[in-house]
């Protein structure tokens, strides 16, 4: 049992003393959780296998899923990579700091621990400031997975990481809610067509409009069957799962309705206690109680923000089942979709 420090920072009034004794405790081999513009991260020093080894046992994540490699500038990536492809530099240009994570051929410098084996390396510069400034005082690159234990839903709330790590890492770094509420985009960029290996804050179409032809990873789609193995080796695990067992329920919004409140009472009837996930366009035609909207149809950014914390909610309601409407695949639509999926098992009631 680690006695945690908390460090509560404003990320609108950053106290750099504050922050240099968790920029300290990375530099000197020690792992911190701090917020980003995506989720909360769990940080050690990407140069140190030791640290490095203090994520996966802190998270409980499988020694073969790796990590992102988080910088505070761009010229901070050259030691870490051996090239840097043409369509590359202007997906940096362009989303650089911001939501997502390129793979590139990794330098001899990067651990293989960080890579999970693997010859390249997943990195991002984060726009979050109290995330840039903490990187940037620490003097190295931070290794960062999601700050939740390995399975759970990742974490957009400081309550989420305090119950997921007290006890477990040296450091949180409590500063506020965070933005996007879905991990980044991670794409691939050593291949000739860029890969999107996951899904997330920046889409297919805003990568489409600066390089061109851009593909996804068909075992990440909702749409396919589920023995096909992804190219990102964290997405083969089960992820963003509550206790509940979560079942989509996918169709015509006015049948989802009908096969929702159906099932509802149904399993209500066999004991079970049931959530909806529902949003503010349905949250109004179920009936009975646990019902949470993820926020409006119209607005899916938002139900990007709210899901993994609505998921938690459901655990601290104890209920036994979620069932949760479904969204189109387009936009940020296709990231919302990937984690519900994994939510579910890909456990889908066709109504
Ligand atoms: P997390 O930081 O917990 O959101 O997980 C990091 C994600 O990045 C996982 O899904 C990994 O599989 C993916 N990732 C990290 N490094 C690589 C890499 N070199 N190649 C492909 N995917 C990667
Ligand atoms: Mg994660």
């Amino acid at each position: 049992m680690i006695n945690t420090k908390f460090i509560n920072i404003d990320p609108d009034n950053i106290d750099m003393e504050k922050l240099k004794i968790a920029a300290d405790i990375l530099k000197n081999g020690g792992t911190v959780a701090f917020p980003t513009e995506t989720v909360y991260g769990l940080g050690a020093n990407a140069l140190c296998e030791e640290a490095v080894k203090k994520i996966f046992k802190a998270k409980g994540r499988p020694s073969d899923n790796p990590l992102i490699v988080h910088v505070s500038k761009l010229e901070d990536i050259n030691e870490l990579v051996l090239e840097i492809s043409e369509k590359a530099q202007i997906v940096m240009e362009k989303f650089w700091p911001g939501p997502i994570t390129l793979i590139f051929k990794k330098s001899d410098i990067v651990p293989k621990i960080v890579t999970g084996g693997l010859d390249t390396v997943a990195i991002r510069l984060p726009s979050h400031p109290i995330a840039r400034k903490l990187i940037k005082l620490s003097g190295v690159p931070v290794a960062a997975p999601s700050a939740n234990l390995s399975g759970k839903p990742s974490p957009t709330k400081e309550k989420h990481v305090t119950h997921d790590l007290m006890g477990r890492v040296d450091a949180i770094v409590c500063g506020g809610d965070t933005e996007v509420g879905v991990e980044s985009t991670v794409l691939d960029l050593t291949s000739n067509v860029p890969m999107i290996l996951r899904p997330g804050g920046i889409t297919k179409e805003d990568l489409q409009e600066v390089i061109g032809k851009v593909e996804t990873d068909p075992a990440i789609l909702s749409k396919v069957e589920s023995n096909l193995v992804p190219k990102s080796p964290g997405m083969k695990y089960t992820h963003y799962s509550p206790n509940a067992e979560v079942i989509l329920v996918d169709g015509r919004i006015e049948e989802v309705v009908k096969v929702i409140n159906k099932v509802k009472k149904e399993k209500e009837c066999e004991g079970y206690k049931v959530g909806v996930m529902a949003t503010e366009e349905t949250k109004d035609k179920y009936f009975g109680e646990n019902i949470i909207s993820l926020g409006s149809r119209k607005d899916l950014k938002t139900v990007a923000a709210n899901l993994f914390k609505v998921l938690r909610e459901f655990d601290e309601k104890r209920v036994d089942i979620v069932l949760a409407e479904t969204f189109e695949e387009v936009g940020i639509g296709q990231a919302i979709m990937n984690r519900l999926m994994k939510a579910a098992g890909y456990n889908v009631i066709h109504a």
